[in-house]
């Protein structure tokens, strides 16, 4: 299935939650989804009640859609997380959020996922000295990222400078030189989303 290109709004919208896809626009009164709380479509303003497989789908494109994954790159990593040792659920947040575009979005050092993922196919960032452009990377603890030479001096990445902001405790930003380390392995209580991996688990099972 083709990556979704229309507006990232409706996408908040239909599952009926913020999903923080447009970066700043988010947390500012501009938020659609603040103005109305319908769901998208001719008949949005009805909400039906889910069944428990339709609670389980639901919850399935709304951790897609934080992550700006497709179904094949979602499913990829869960069968890998239902591989390692450990409870399957952690394991499968902990490779989302491992992901390189994510990694780049929580250093600080772009405004959502969605733009992370554009600056690293456009080859902003170095991955322990060397380019590395491919999202889908899986980091591990200990790993370098840096804003190349040639962008730190870009007007995005000066703003980004002059913004520095907090990041999770298992990544470290210095927002001067635009370099960030993944210090540990995200924790359950460390990844702020609301998502019930449970419910996914269970879809994945039937
Ligand atoms: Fe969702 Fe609001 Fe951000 Fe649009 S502005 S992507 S509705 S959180």
């Amino acid at each position: 299935m083709a990556r979704y290109t229309g507006p990232s709004c409706r996408l908040c919208r239909r599952e009926g939650q913020k999903l923080y896809l447009k970066g700043d626009r988010c947390y500012s009164d501009k938020c659609a989804l603040d103005r109305r709380q319908s769901a998208p479509g001719q008949h949005g303003s009805r909400r039906v009640k889910l069944s428990g497989y339709g609670t389980q789908l639901r919850e399935k494109q709304k951790v897609k859609r934080y992550y700006g994954l497709i179904e094949g790159q979602f499913r990829e990593i869960f069968e890998k997380a239902s591989n390692q040792n450990g409870i399957v659920g952690e394991n499968f947040l902990r490779l989302l959020e491992l992901r390189f575009d994510n990694i780049v979005y929580r250093l600080g050092f772009a405004t959502s996922r969605k733009e992370a993922r554009q600056l690293v196919n456009h080859g902003h960032f170095n991955l322990n000295g060397k380019k590395a452009d491919i999202p889908s990377m899986t980091l591990k603890v200990g790993d370098v990222v840096e804003v190349r030479d040639k962008s730190k001096s870009s007007p995005k990445f000066k703003e980004i400078a002059e913004k520095a902001q907090t990041t999770p405790k298992w990544v470290s930003s210095d927002f001067e030189k635009l370099i960030g380390k993944v210090e540990a392995l995200p924790l359950r209580e460390d990844i702020d989303l609301p998502i019930e991996e449970h419910l996914i688990i269970e879809l994945y099972s039937k």
